[in-house]
């Protein structure tokens, strides 16, 4: 579930270990055409059907994010990976609905999936599934022009020697991240251990939504959101929920693993027919 972050800082140990696995036959053949889903610039149409889980799947009927909307824009427009299942869509719309009401936004809408989904080849392990997306941390920037979105800055907000949060981190941060979390569509959403102790020490008069706030490394600039498969979606496989109470016993950060678990890197046969149709 590694993000931007993970292309921008670990592009080189994203490459060892690229090579590692191939090497030792750890994926499967179509996941090794990553760079085949990255090329397919358009969804394949049909009725919206998510085949597989969120580190190995493909998307029919995926549909494309409008580039801005209310309390919104995305970025990094070029790489084409806003994408995802019209749930997906119909949550990000309402979550910008809501920030622009709170007064924190607008906020800024990273990477969700490609086209038909599957592997991308840099940049993320998961959001294949089209229910997946990164929010970024960063709060200040006004509506901008298309091009003006490409390759923006993101603050790091987190101190690695404290695991406390820093700069800029405030309240508007806190409430983006229960915003965003009091849907009940949300399986999980993965930010770095540091921000989840600043949000478990906060007052709320609700604290029912901080189940759903997991720590995991390198979401120490962007929050990232995963849905609960919907309902109906036969094919499309789920976690197990969240253990119950609020997680807020452990703060430790997860450590990036050396080397990501295989079955993670395989996709149903079925996939076959939707890259190649
Ligand atoms: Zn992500």
């Amino acid at each position: 579930m590694s993000c931007v972050f993970f292309q921008r800082r670990f592009l080189r140990a994203t490459s060892t270990w690229l090579a590692v696995a191939a090497a030792c036959g750890c994926w499967s053949a179509s996941a090794l055409a990553a760079d085949d889903w990255a090329d397919i610039t358009e969804p394949m149409s049909g009725e919206p059907r998510i085949i597989g889980h969120h580190g190995g799947a493909c998307l029919i009927g995926a549909e494309q994010l409008p580039p801005e909307g209310v309390g919104y824009q995305a970025v990094d427009l070029v790489r084409n990976r806003h994408y995802g299942h019209p749930t997906l869509i119909d949550y990000i719309q309402r979550l910008g609905q809501r920030v622009e009401a709170a007064g924190v936004g607008p906020m800024l809408v990273g990477d969700m999936a490609q086209p038909r989904g599957g592997p991308m080849p840099s940049g993320h392990v998961s959001h294949q599934s089209g229910l997946d997306v990164d929010i970024w941390f960063r709060l200040d920037l006004p509506p901008l022009a298309r091009s003006e979105r490409e390759n923006l800055a993101q603050p790091i907000l987190v101190d690695p020697a404290t695991n406390r949060v820093e700069g800029v981190w405030g309240a508007d941060h806190a409430t983006l991240i229960r915003l965003a979390a009091e849907d009940e569509r949300v399986a999980r959403i993965f930010v770095d251990g540091a921000v989840k102790r600043d949000l478990c020490e906060r007052e709320w008069d609700d604290r029912s939504w901080l189940r759903r706030v997991r720590p995991w490394h390198s979401h120490d600039e962007h929050l990232h959101v995963r849905l609960r498969c919907p309902p109906g979606a036969t094919e499309c496989v789920g976690q197990p929920a969240p253990p119950p109470g609020e997680g807020c016993h452990t703060f430790a950060p997860t450590p990036r693993p050396e080397v990501y678990p295989s079955p993670n890197r395989t996709l149903p046969p079925a996939c076959a027919a939707v890259l190649n149709p």
